[in-house]
């Protein structure tokens, strides 16, 4: 009998539809993948050219756990130039991406039975991490008219005396929704309150278009900075998923813990990728500027003719690079004599039937919704479109 606890783990769905999507076009399929979690971009010159300075220089050996201390001091800078937030070297753990990241922070703050309050739609691993780490995910739906903001009523509702952790995502991975400030201090307050934590994934700050800002719970007060763990990373800023890094910023006590618990699971983060990262986060920022143009017109388009397709709609999303798409008008409406009853049966007669991959919501918390990343070409996105539509004008009542 393998581990009960590993086994009741799912894989990730939306890594699963990525790797499909690609596997179909190295086949020579023509498919459109709208299911992408990572920009279409290539990671900017002056980032791969510090990653070869550092293998030329010889940065390629274990470095200390939480990184190399000029790469938590570059950190540190970003983190105090972008979101008003001064942490020390020692208040940083670099690790192998944010989702390794947010895996120390629930190793650090959970034991056994404690609860975690995750607003869903929410990003598909979060549940999955907490239960790694033996927490009870306590799933809380937000309203589409809330444009998916948990508020403190929906807390209270959920809060328990095994409350230990707020799991706060914004800009959101699905919705593309963003919490403002006097949301953020009302979250704050109840937290505050009844001594909870806070895990604050930003890792979509930089992409927020039109007149959003991202601001950090952290970032409120110094009470609630020090009980929030910041996770963030340059996978999403920066095109740079695979060079896996991630960080976290909390308390030194919270970070040597987390340290502590990555020295015995992973060591360090990958040591080239390290000082590339310090490029990245020090170096000029007009690549981000770029591709954050490039993302915006291709939301703008998207939204508008999703608007126009018959069954569908969405809330346009104000950061991140995904547009969440309600389906459900759909539901019992049949291809080719097969009935559509959830956003799985959607998501697959789709890819089936006009090669267009997008994610289902059930994975996300959400089954009457299908996600599309907006991080491909603006015309993939254009043809992809066309082919939802017509797929959908083919469909029998
Ligand atoms: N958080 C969210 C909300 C994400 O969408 C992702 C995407 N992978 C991650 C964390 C993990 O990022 P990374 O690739 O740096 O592990
Ligand atoms: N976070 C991305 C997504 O939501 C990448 C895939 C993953 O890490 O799950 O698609």
């Amino acid at each position: 009998m393998f581990a009960k606890k590993a086994q009741a783990i799912s894989p990730s769905p939306t890594l699963a539809i990525d790797a499909k999507a690609k596997q179909m076009k190295s086949e020579g399929i023509d498919i459109i993948g709208f299911g992408a979690g990572e920009p279409d971009f290539e990671t900017p010159e002056h980032i791969k050219a510090a990653a070869i300075a550092a293998i030329e220089a010889g940065f390629t050996r274990y470095t200390p756990v939480a990184g190399m201390l000029d790469v938590r001091a570059a950190i540190c800078e970003k983190l105090k130039r972008d979101n008003n937030l001064a942490y020390q070297e020692t208040e940083i753990v670099v690790s192998n991406g944010a989702k390794h990241a947010l895996t120390n922070a629930f190793a650090a703050l959970l034991n056994p039975g404690d609860e975690v309050i995750i607003p869903a739609p929410f990003w598909v691993s979060y549940p999955e991490i907490v239960k790694l780490n033996d927490g009870v995910p306590v799933i809380v739906p937000t309203a589409a008219a809330n444009d998916f903001k948990i508020t403190v009523e929906d807390l209270q509702n959920a809060f328990t005396e095994r409350t230990k952790v707020i799991l706060l995502n914004s800009p959101n991975n699905p919705t593309g929704q963003i919490y403002t400030r006097q949301e953020l201090q009302a979250i704050a307050d109840f937290a505050l309150q009844h001594n909870l934590y806070i895990v604050s994934d930003e890792i979509y700050e930089q992409l927020v278009y039109d007149q959003y800002q991202h601001v950090s719970i952290a970032a409120l007060n110094p009470e609630i900075k020090a009980r929030t763990i910041v996770v963030n990373g340059v996978s999403k800023t920066y095109a740079m998923t695979g060079w896996r890094i991630g960080f976290t910023a909390s308390t030194a006590e919270l970070a040597k813990i987390m340290s502590s618990v990555q020295s015995h699971t992973a060591s360090n983060a990958n040591s080239i990728a390290q000082k590339a990262s310090i490029a990245a986060l020090l170096g000029p920022q007009d690549c981000v500027v770029k591709m954050k143009a490039a993302f915006a017109k291709r939301r703008d388009y998207m939204v508008k003719k999703i608007a126009t397709i018959d069954g569908l709609s969405c809330i346009e999303p104000k950061g991140a690079f995904y547009i969440f798409v309600d389906v459900s008008k759909l539901f019992g409406r049949k291809f080719n004599g097969q009935a559509i009853n959830s956003s799985d049966d959607f998501a697959s007669l789709l890819l089936e039937h006009a090669q267009v991959a997008v994610v289902p919501g059930t994975g996300f918390g959400a089954p009457d919704y299908i996600r599309l990343s907006y991080a491909l070409a603006l015309e993939q996105a254009k043809e992809g479109l066309e082919r939802i539509e017509e797929f959908i004008g083919k469909l029998e009542n």
